[in-house]
């Protein structure tokens, strides 16, 4: 680079002083190949790294117009770039160089969902990576030369490596871009055909470990065995560009998945709650989807409730605490899984998954002889049994249950599917045949029908992001928690959520509901619909004033359960 360069000037000006003039470098420079934006300078070497960010005009880039020429394929087209950023920085910069975070380079990018982000963005014009950098120091004493060392040397080997369609692999590349755009389609012929998830014969199923998501491998000892659909339930679905593709099609209605424990059930329940996002070449589960209004509902005692009409569910209480609406600060795992229920139906969940692994027992099922024992009278709660079929009839949601404890839901189901050594068949005949030699005995309880649903409308003064002298400080900690302002939100029931930086944009969209949202009077649904059509419309950089680069798209019903999870939460 020309010793004249400003950049350059700079950073041999500021060398040895304090950390703080490292503030001079803000401001947009000329690259050969690209453009260079110091964004954000942190103000000490253990701070959040330094946002920079860069731009090739994509007539430089030379990638192929048909890689982004859709919305999904930029999303996999950037999601593959950010990838391959991360690996080159791995291959070329030297690591920590002084203190804290000094010399690291980082950049956001996926694990095994492929997800919208702002960290990659490709347009007509230009591609734009945005990623941290820990600028160098000793202490606090500026290492300039270190920081050209970072931004002159290294940066344009990773940019050249990462950015430029001759340098990347192109058959990779395309590979990654049509799987993931396959799998979109696969995920839109399930409403067409009367599905609500689909999983490829040939599919793996379960993961390295519980906390490794990456797929089960052969060579630790273990035999995986992969997934091949039951006769009856096969379907053959059309890829765009791998062709078509068969597989087990789970219809809409109540399916009940039974088998002894230990044999791949909750594995197949927990692949179908991460079919509503795409997948990554060699996961296992890209061609296992779900409808996009799937959701996963568990117990969850200890949660806050704010005036959710449980009523379907539970009535009745003790003291006569009312159900309709219900509030708590400290639910028990039954009204917990009814009110996480309801709120799921509120943003329009068309298919529940519930595994009996973490559902409160008497929140599914009360038999013959407890009904017998303790009458409906002394007992709040209506089991799921007595309303999954009313919740399909008058609402059209589906339910797929893990159920390997009781007998009760055979009459209730479609169809029943048994795991015996991870594979599945289906039973419903033979459990049909079992309801008439063994009737349950039990009453429905209940009603005939499922029960109104409302909509709520949050108050504005639920909100509040402010901290000490800070107007707004929202903060993601970890994937499972945000603090916004001073509430705590507990997510750690959200077993849909993958990535931090889906949590980071939930705090946002939390404050962009607060700002444009919740004092217009509008139900919690319709606001969260608008930002939903805003973020699909201007993208992730709308929630924030400033550029990011770690935001990562959620969907509308993880925004929505962060919302219902916050104690200050308070509705009209
Ligand atoms: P269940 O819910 O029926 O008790 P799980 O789904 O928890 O069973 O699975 C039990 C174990 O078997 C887990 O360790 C899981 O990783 C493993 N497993 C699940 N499916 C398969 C498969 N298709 N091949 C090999 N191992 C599997
Ligand atoms: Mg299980």
């Amino acid at each position: 680079m020309h010793p004249s360069h400003r950049l350059l000037q700079t950073l041999h000006g500021i060398n040895g002083k304090g950390y703080k003039a490292y503030k001079e470098t803000k401001g947009v420079y000329d690259f050969a190949d690209f453009s260079l934006s110091i964004d954000y300078v942190q103000g000490d070497p253990f701070a959040v790294p330094s946002h920079l960010s860069i731009q090739i005009p994509s007539s430089q880039a030379g990638f192929p117009p048909e890689l982004y020429s859709n919305k999904i394929r930029k999303v996999a087209l950037g999601d593959f770039l950010s990838r391959a950023f991360q690996k080159a920085i791995r291959k070329t910069a030297k690591g920590q160089r002084g203190t804290g975070h000094s010399g690291l380079f980082t950049i956001d990018c996926g694990q095994q969902e492929v997800l919208e982000r702002n960290s990659l963005l490709i347009s007509a014009d230009f591609v734009e990576a945005r990623f941290g950098v820990g600028l160098p120091a000793s202490g606090r004493r500026i290492l300039g030369l270190e920081a050209e060392q970072m931004l002159f040397h290294e940066l344009p080997v990773i940019v050249d490596q990462a950015l430029f369609y001759k340098n990347l692999p192109t058959e990779q590349l395309l590979e990654h871009v049509q799987v993931v755009e396959d799998q979109e389609a696969l995920r839109k012929q399930l409403a067409e055909q009367g599905l609500v998830a689909f999983i490829a014969n040939g599919s793996t199923l379960p993961r390295r470990s519980g906390v490794d998501d990456r797929p089960l491998r052969e060579d630790a000892g273990e035999i995986v065995v992969p997934f091949q659909s039951p006769p009856q339930l096969e379907v053959r679905l059309n890829r765009p560009h791998q062709g078509p593709v068969r597989g087990m099609g789970i219809p809409r209605g109540v399916t009940l998945i039974v088998g002894g424990g230990f044999h791949g059930k909750s594995t197949i329940l927990r692949a179908l709650e991460r079919g509503v996002y795409n997948h990554v070449v060699g996961d296992g589960r890209e061609l296992a989807v779900t409808i996009p209004s799937a959701v996963k509902i568990r117990a969850e005692d200890g949660r806050s409730v704010e005036k959710v009409d449980i009523s379907p569910f539970i009535n009745n209480l003790p003291h006569g605490k009312n159900t309709a609406p219900f509030s708590t600060a400290n639910a028990s795992g039954s009204t917990s899984q009814a009110a996480n229920i309801i709120e799921a139906l509120e943003v329009g969940a068309k298919l529940l998954l519930i595994d009996e692994d973490t559902s409160a027992t008497n929140f599914v099922i009360r038999d013959a002889r407890m009904q017998a024992l303790v009458e409906k009278k002394r007992e709040p709660i209506t089991p799921f049994v007595d309303k999954v079929g009313q919740l399909f009839e008058d609402y059209g949601t589906s339910t797929i249950l893990v159920m390997g404890g009781s007998g009760d839901y055979f009459e209730r189901a479609d169809r029943i599917i048994l795991l015996d050594q991870f594979r599945p068949s289906v039973v419903t005949e033979e459990a049909k045949q079992i309801v008439e030699v063994f009737p349950t005995r039990r009453k429905a309880e209940g009603g005939e029908k499922f029960g109104e649903l409302i909509d709520r409308h949050p108050l504005a003064k639920s909100f509040d992001p402010s901290r000490g002298k800070r107007d707004v400080k929202i903060e993601a900690k970890g994937v499972q928690k945000i603090l916004f302002g001073t509430t705590e939100v507990d997510l750690s029931a959200l077993e849909q959520l993958v990535d931090v930086s889906q949590t980071r944009a939930i705090g946002e969209a939390i404050f962009y509901y607060t700002e444009h949202c919740a004092s217009k009077g509008l139900s919690l649904k319709e606001g969260l619909q608008h930002l939903m059509d805003q973020l699909e419309e201007n993208g992730l950089d709308m929630l924030t004033p400033f550029k990011t680069g770690n935001l990562a798209l959620p969907r509308i019903f993880e925004i929505a359960f962060a919302i219902n999870r916050m104690r200050s939460l308070r509705v009209r």
